[in-house]
């Protein structure tokens, strides 16, 4: 066995596309599966206080740092097969993979179900986590199921994608289900043609209707070209990427809140994906209330609203909000966890006074509140 590489002491700014964090009491990389689960079971059994970095992208981490050990997964490895049909592939990949590289293999080999979700910076394992999506399509929507390290049993299990718990922007492994993500199983469309387009800037920037196929590698195109417009994808050469992407989930409120709401606010209803059922005897009818639908608000449209505008900065702040994009905020340089907490609660309490909507960070927070 490789011995596992160590970093005790680094900073976790350097391992965090926000490039905020203070130092890690002990930092390894664990090169295989075996390897990481080695690590991961020795750790557990010092009951030292433990956590999970892929490519630091959805992770806020404070200034204090973290006082235990950081598991890096860097693990590696892809595999596609497609089925004797022709029509579908079955692809792994394990959780240290890159996502967009993943992405990129897949959209290389004529696969098409992920190709919307290009440029998304991170691991592959980490994808589950707040079930990552963009442009119109959702990792859930083609994940199989996963390969995981059961911090509970010690074991090794495979779990459903049903058994995940997937919602928007969240899954199990998000609200506490400890454990590691080893490795992702995905099933998608072979013939080199993306999914219906889903999502009207993309149908536009591909000049297209919406539910119009396109040739996959135009959709891959068309994706970073937004996304870059953005600053949402990570590039050196931008000074608004240096974010963790969205740092608000956009809102979910009832049917009769987003009535209430300005004319021009952007609205989504949301349809249930609960199938109809029977109820079981003696099951109680759901409450009434239950069948109103939920719709989701633009958190980008409540901060701009809210008069907090793009490039937006406190007095002596390293963070600002990105000039591209409201929903980001960006480290400007020498920003701490702290100038960025100090930020994103000024947002939240801006649009809460103005519109009553609270905003829940969708970045994970270690050693940081707001
Ligand atoms: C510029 C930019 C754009 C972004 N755009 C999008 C977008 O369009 N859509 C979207 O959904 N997200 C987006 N994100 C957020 C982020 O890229 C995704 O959430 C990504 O999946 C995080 O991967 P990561 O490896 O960096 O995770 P990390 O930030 O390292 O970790 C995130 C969480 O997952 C846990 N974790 C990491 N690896 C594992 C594992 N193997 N097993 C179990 N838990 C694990 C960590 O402990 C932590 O709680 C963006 C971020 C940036 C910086």
């Amino acid at each position: 066995m490789t011995p596992v590489v160590s970093h005790p002491g680094r900073p976790l700014a350097e391992f965090t596309t926000l490039r905020v964090g203070g130092p890690a009491r002990e930092l390894v990389e664990p090169a295989t599966r075996e390897e990481l689960v080695q690590t991961a079971l020795e750790v557990w059994g010092t009951g030292d206080d433990w956590l999970l970095l892929g490519g630091g992208s959805n992770v806020l981490i404070g200034d204090e740092g973290f006082d235990g050990t950081v598991i890096r997964v860097v693990t590696r490895g892809i595999d596609i097969a497609i089925d004797a049909d022709g029509r579908h592939a079955r692809v792994r990949a394990e959780a240290g993979e890159s996502w967009d590289a993943l992405v990129a293999a897949t959209v290389d080999a004529g696969l098409a179900g992920v190709e919307a979700l290009s440029g998304i910076p991170g691991t592959v394992g980490a994808a589950p986590v707040q079930n990552i999506g963009a442009y119109g399509q959702e990792l859930g929507e083609r994940l199989v199921g996963i390969d995981f390290l059961d911090y509970a049993t010690g074991e090794v299990m495979r779990l459903d994608a049903r058994d995940l718990g997937l919602g928007y922007r969240t899954s199990a492994l998000k609200r506490g289900r400890a454990g590691i993500v080893l490795a992702v199983e995905l099933d998608l469309d072979a013939g080199g043609w993306s999914g219906p387009i889903a999502y009207a800037q993309l149908a536009s920037a591909l000049q297209v209707e919406l539910g119009e196929r396109v040739p996959l590698a135009d959709a891959r195109r068309a994706v970073l070209a937004l996304r870059a417009s953005k600053g949402m994808v990570l590039d050196a050469a931008d000074p608004d990427s240096v974010s963790a992407g969205s740092f608000f989930t956009n809102p979910i409120v009832s049917e009769s809140f987003a009535r209430a709401m300005p004319a021009d606010a952007p609205r989504w209803p949301i349809v249930s994906e609960e199938p109809e059922r029977v109820l079981a005897p003696g099951e109680d009818v759901p409450a009434l209330a239950s069948a109103e639908y939920q719709v989701k608000l633009s958190a980008a449209w409540l901060i701009e609203r809210s008069g907090i505008s793009r490039g937006f900065t406190l007095p002596g702040s390293g963070a600002a909000i990105s000039t591209k994009h409201t929903l980001a905020i960006v480290n400007r340089g020498g920003a701490t966890a702290a100038d960025v907490a100090q930020l994103a609660s000024l947002v939240q309490t801006r649009v809460l006074a103005e519109f009553g909507v609270r905003l829940h960070p969708e970045p994970v927070f270690v050693g940081v509140e707001l």
